[in-house]
């Protein structure tokens, strides 16, 4: 039989850009619907997190345009990991397939029929890998290459130049529903969940309208909750420095009575100081990073709900028909 596939974008303050690739997402569930690869209860799942301007209004009358065309929208801006695992848990006992992708066009939607294909061969996951960045500003391509460099070497484990376009099945899903942490990073939970996977590469275009909600401030953030909430590596780090320090202390002590003993006293006051500021400094740092996980877990224990789903465009009031639909 042939699958279901939900397409999940998460979209925030998006008013210039859902216009303009709105229909290229019809065209390609309608061009697969054809090729016979999915059949046609397939459906686009806008998720709306909490923008400001019309990106709401313009998904509720796209889904009085087109069936094909669905959305839910969270109760406030929760961020884009919020938004598409939203999506993910809506869509997850309702297709058999899910292939996430930001609404901007930035992501070559030509590879969906690749991701299908991998998926109809057996394969449960298949991740999009960006295999050019030539579009980006040398900037944005230097942080964010650095970005997947740094995760790794920090002990999150993610897959290089991957970012959040994918193919999830709804078997994935079910299991992937099991991982309960607030502290969500995709890119690092879902090889975590296992399952055949593969990947399948594309070219990184231009956005098509509107502005990067990804500046290196956020993705500075990013980096840092991905690589706390998926690794302990930078604790054992400041364990080993500890000691490294604690070594040359010690022996810094030796070099001092060595010294009182043979009459070179010493007479430095500014490198004692140097030093003192150097171990505050180590200690304030090490601190944070410590009150960091302390914070993950504080917020792990209240276990708050991940996302909050206001609306959606099938339970609109008075439209009883619909809410049955699904
Ligand atoms: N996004 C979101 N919530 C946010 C920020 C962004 O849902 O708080 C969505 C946004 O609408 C887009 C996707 O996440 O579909 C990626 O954002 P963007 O294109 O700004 O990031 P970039 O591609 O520049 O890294
Ligand atoms: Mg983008």
């Amino acid at each position: 039989m042939k699958p279901t596939l939900f397409i999940i974008i998460p979209c925030y303050n998006e008013e210039q850009v859902l216009p303009v690739t709105s229909s290229m997402f019809l065209n390609k569930v309608k061009y697969l619907c054809e090729t016979g690869k999915i059949n046609n209860n397939s459906r686009i799942l806008f998720v709306n997190d909490g923008s400001r301007d019309k990106t709401w209004n313009i998904i509720e009358s796209l889904s009085e345009e087109d069936e094909h065309y669905i959305g839910i929208s969270q109760s406030r801006n929760r961020g884009h990991q919020n938004a598409v695992l939203a999506g993910l848990m809506e869509a997850k006992d309702k297709c058999d397939i899910t292939i996430s992708i930001d609404c901007d066009g930035q992501d070559d939607i030509d590879a969906m029929d690749q991701m299908v294909d991998a998926y109809l061969d057996g394969c449960e996951v298949v991740y999009g890998v960006r295999s050019r960045r030539d579009t980006d500003t040398f900037f944005k391509r230097f942080t964010a290459e650095g970005f997947y460099k740094v995760l790794n070497w920090m002990g999150a484990e993610v897959v290089y130049n991957h970012a959040d376009y994918r193919l999830i099945s709804s078997k994935v899903l079910q299991e992937f529903a099991n991982f309960k942490e607030v502290n969500i990073f995709l890119r690092g939970m879902i090889p975590l969940v296992g399952f055949k996977s593969t990947s399948v590469f594309y070219e990184r275009k231009e956005r098509m309208a509107g502005e990067s909600h990804y500046p290196l401030k956020k993705m500075l953030v990013l980096a840092f909750d991905g690589i706390t909430s998926l690794s302990v590596k930078p604790i054992r780090m400041i364990t080993g420095l500890g000691i490294v320090i604690a070594l040359l202390s010690f022996l810094g002590v030796i070099w001092a009575v060595i010294g009182q003993f043979t009459g070179h006293t010493v007479s430095g006051w500014a490198s004692t100081v140097c030093i003192i500021c150097f171990m505050g400094g180590i200690q304030l740092l090490c601190l944070g990073v410590i009150g960091e996980y302390i914070g993950k877990i504080y917020l792990e224990t209240k276990a708050r709900p991940r996302y909050i789903i206001s609306e959606r465009t099938w339970e609109k009031q008075g439209d009883k028909d619909n809410a049955d639909e699904f």
